[in-house]
């Protein structure tokens, strides 16, 4: 088993890494091996020294931010092999609340920052890389209350099977991740205590997922070992997605 997923002297970028699911991805990679970058609005210079990382403030909904970002891995490791753009924000309201300038808001924190991550990583990465984005189960199965982020994730979905597609014959692969509900931070604020005993009844484990269950699909398409996987948007979701847990 030795060696598999190693990320010896690869360097990532991990975005939304001072939180939640992008912490434990940023851990994770270190962990096998990989020099990693950590962006996020929140400071977390503390944080990253204590992983072995290193840190830098960015707002991703800034195109130019985004091209800073990419710019100093460069420099720090000498290239880009990894991108992982997850930071995002959410909440919940009611399709017949839904908000247009909201939504709007959604659309550039969760979904341009990918597109322009997509661009501005490949442009760093000559031939060969992986880019890895968070999307959501929401963005390809409707769950309620959801609209506004949900049309956000779709559209990493949609810019992810795109850039794989446009990479692709220079070695660059291009996938998402789909979580469910996970315990972060994130999801207390909006669910608050309803949280573990909604993902009770939702995913047929029984239980909400933890962030370092996301890292870990994360880190396996970050390597090598995933060289012929391009173009998916895979759930990790406990099961929530394939249907209902509810007997009729
Ligand atoms: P989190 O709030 O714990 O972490 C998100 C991080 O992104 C925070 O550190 C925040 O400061 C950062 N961030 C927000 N806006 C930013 C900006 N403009 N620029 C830079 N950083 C910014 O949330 P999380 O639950 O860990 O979410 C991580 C990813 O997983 C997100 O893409 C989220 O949509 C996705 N996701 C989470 C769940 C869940 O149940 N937690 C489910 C589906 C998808």
């Amino acid at each position: 088993m030795a060696g598999y997923f190693d990320l010896t002297g690869k360097a990532a970028v991990v975005t939304g890494g001072a939180s939640g699911i992008g912490a434990a991805i940023a851990q994770r990679l270190r962990g096998a091996g990989a020099s990693v970058l950590i962006a996020d609005l929140a400071d977390a210079t503390g944080q990253a020294r204590d992983w072995g990382c290193d840190f830098r403030r960015t707002d991703v909904s800034i195109e130019s931010e985004i091209a800073a970002l990419l710019d100093e891995a460069v420099t720090r490791y000498g290239k880009l092999d990894i991108l992982v753009s997850n930071a995002a924000i959410a909440n919940v309201h009611p399709m017949s609340e839904a908000d247009a300038t909201r939504a709007d808001r959604y659309f550039q924190v969760n979904a341009l920052s990918a597109l322009v991550g997509m661009r501005e990583a490949a442009k760093r990465m000559g031939e060969g890389g992986s880019i890895i984005s968070t999307a959501s189960l929401s963005g390809i199965r409707g769950t309620p209350g959801w609209g506004e982020y949900a049309m956000s994730k779709a559209a990493v979905v949609a810019a992810t099977q795109t850039a794989a597609l446009e990479f692709g014959p220079r070695g660059i692969r291009v996938n998402a991740v789909c979580p469910g509900g996970v315990r972060t931070p994130l999801a207390v604020a909006v669910n608050g205590e309803a949280l573990d005993k909604v993902m009770k009844i939702l995913s047929p484990l029984g239980r909400i997922g933890r962030p370092e269950e996301i890292a870990a699909m994360v880190h396996f398409l970050a390597s090598d070992d995933a060289s012929y996987v391009t173009g998916q948007a895979y759930l990790v979701d406990g099961g929530w997605g394939i249907g209902t847990t509810l007997a009729t």
